[in-house]
């Protein structure tokens, strides 16, 4: 039997950096391996950040390089390969080759448990890797397993199943009440995430055994393990926590998650970077375009550089016009309503909110 190995992919923003001051602290005991995905084309702030963290942790943390041996940075050389021909949303080639398959080659064919930063608060599930051999596991939810364990747990045709694997479990005094949930079957009006709410809300240390011990009858990395550490994990970590540990742990924030003020027509807006990944992703909004633009003007220069042959980062327009002074000052009143509209929603005080809201998927997928 192989060893399962547990690792940590460091995106370079936020919520990676803080899950593995996280791990760090509260599970010294895993021996966890740590990895970033590095395209050459990060901010400053971002490889800061991964220094600062790889002292805090104590240890290396492995970068990881498509087109290792190239003279040129891994994105410039997957470009060049594609003819210059610029990723987008639609033809994410940059994701899979400068991220995917390095992560892939790096774990190969061990089991392998991969911590993945989705906070408590967000709704989305990130990454899941297609290899069998890859396990996800979100130490800062609730529920901590991945939606596709779930869903192979949790319908109809497993009660029996599950029931039997629950029965061999110590008997506790929680086990009569998730014996009741269990037994209750999916329908229209009792949905899978219902029913795993149920199970979570009435004892998640009881409810997380059972899937452990449910695991044991696959082929999921966890059934060669002989035990997990994060069974009882009971933690639920929000964004302020998030700043919290990156502040206390003296690891910092990056800079380009701080608020920066701009005007606009004699009012005041505020801005930022609402993720890491390449100063040019074509995931980031037009303000943050401009951001780039203005807060780091050598880097939107760059990006320009790449505009070549027709290709653009944008869709409907090219970053020459987006910088002309009509369109930054529309692009900014347009933010500046939104954000306007969005306070007074009053959903949330934070900007980085506000920047995912409209920003969906983004390049969340872009980490694993
Ligand atoms: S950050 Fe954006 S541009 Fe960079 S690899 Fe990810 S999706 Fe591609």
């Amino acid at each position: 039997m192989k060893k399962v190995r547990h690792v940590l992919g460091i995106s370079g923003g936020k919520d990676s950096a803080a899950l593995a001051i996280y791990m760090k602290d509260k599970y010294p005991e895993l021996d966890i391996e740590y990895y970033t995905c590095d395209t050459g084309k990060e901010l400053d702030e971002t490889y800061q950040l991964i220094n600062n963290l790889e002292v805090y942790l104590g240890k290396k943390i492995v970068r990881l390089q498509a087109a290792d041996g190239s003279n040129e940075s891994p994105f410039d050389h997957f470009l060049k390969m594609y003819g210059g021909f610029l990723p987008s949303s639609n033809s994410r080639w940059c994701t899979k080759v400068l991220k995917l398959v390095p992560f892939e080659k790096y774990v190969g064919d061990d089991p392998v448990i991969s911590y993945v930063g989705i906070r408590g608060d967000e709704d989305r599930e990130g990454y899941i890797s297609k290899k069998s051999n890859v396990q996800s596991i979100f130490p800062f939810r609730k529920n901590i397993w991945s939606e596709d364990v779930i869903a192979k747990m949790l319908p109809n045709n497993n009660i029996e199943n599950l029931n039997a694997i629950f029965s061999n479990l110590p008997r506790t005094q929680y086990t009569k009440k998730i014996d009741e949930i269990l037994r209750q079957p999916l329908t229209q009006n009792f949905t899978l995430n219902q029913k795993l709410n149920l199970l979570l809300d009435a004892h998640t240390e009881t409810f997380n055994n059972l899937v452990f011990a449910f695991l044991k009858t696959t082929a999921y990395p966890l059934a060669q393990a002989e035990s997990f550490q994060l069974l009882s994990n009971n933690d639920v970590l929000v964004r302020d926590d998030i700043f919290r540990l990156l502040r206390e742990s003296g690891v910092g924030v990056p800079e380009y998650y701080e608020k920066r003020q701009f005007d606009s027509n004699g009012k005041t807006g505020e801005y930022a970077r609402s993720r890491s990944g390449c100063y040019f992703c074509f995931f980031q909004q037009k303000i943050e375009w401009i951001w780039l633009y203005e807060q780091h003007p050598h880097l939107f220069a760059k990006a320009m550089q790449y505009e070549k042959q027709g290709y653009t980062w944008n869709q409907e327009e090219s970053l020459e016009e987006l910088i002309k002074p009509e369109r930054v000052r529309k692009i900014k009143e347009e933010y500046l309503k939104r954000t306007q509209r969005q306070s007074n929603n009053n959903k949330s005080h934070y900007l980085l909110d506000i920047l995912d809201e409209v920003e969906g998927e983004g390049c969340a997928s872009c980490f694993i």
